[in-house]
């Protein structure tokens, strides 16, 4: 190695900060290393599949590990670094296939005491970076989570939807028509459809349906319904 290839290595190690999973030194402006981001399961374009006729629905990721070990971490350990990590990347994954820009986006709220006793709401933290990015307004006010829902773990599909309904209740009048709800995990997608529904009541024109990861099965792309993340 000659001298300029070795103050030019350690020149880019002293800017590029380390891999937030594995300390090699990063992709320049990525929270992670060249291979660590390579590794991660990126949700291909056709697996973001509308979750019903209108409504468009994009994730950044498949849920999977690391990803959903990363949320599962966070969720239960506080984790606020990885909590960013997984925001950028987040961003890295939605913004490419973003068509537009919505007038505000509305991370799924969670019932004041849950979000009490976490002390964060995942969905808020994970959504930031890319809302910076778009410049478009984060909605933390607007809608509340009046109910505090049995979990959904061991309910099927239709007992979901029943124990969701009116979950949620408008606070303000909703000053934007185009919206993307954000949540950090889709499953069935039914607590995402019950705030598309308040939202359309309450003079929506066009929400789209945003989130880190999406819970899909391998081969069919079928959603998996035994996972509850609230
Ligand atoms: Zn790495």
């Amino acid at each position: 190695m000659n001298i300029r290839t070795h103050w030019r290595r350690l020149l880019d190690h002293a800017f590029n900060p380390c891999c937030a999973f594995c300390h090699l030194p990063c992709i320049s402006g990525h929270p992670l290393c060249e291979r660590c981001h390579a590794e991660l399961p990126w949700l291909l374009p056709e697996q973001n599949q509308p979750l019903s006729n209108h409504v468009n629905s994009l994730s950044a990721f498949a849920y999977q590990p690391p990803i959903s070990n990363l949320l599962l971490g966070i969720k239960f350990g506080k984790n606020l670094h990885e909590l960013a990590t997984l925001g950028e990347l987040t961003a890295t994954g939605l913004l490419p296939q973003l068509e537009q820009i919505p007038e505000a986006i509305l991370p799924v709220p969670l019932h004041v005491s849950r979000l009490h006793k976490r002390g964060f709401n995942q969905a808020l933290e994970l959504v930031r970076p890319l809302a910076k990015q778009l410049g478009a307004p984060l909605l933390t006010d607007v809608i509340q989570r009046s109910k505090a829902t049995q979990p959904q773990t061991e309910l099927d599909s239709s007992q979901r939807q029943y124990n969701l309904r009116q979950a949620f209740q408008l606070d303000k009048p909703l000053r934007y028509k185009r919206l993307a709800i954000f949540d950090d995990v889709i499953t069935t997608g039914a607590t995402a459809r019950e705030l598309v529904a308040l939202l359309q009541h309450n003079g929506a024109e066009q929400v789209e349906i945003w989130s880190c990861a999406r819970a899909i099965l391998r081969q069919s792309h079928e959603l998996m319904p035994q996972i509850d993340y609230h």
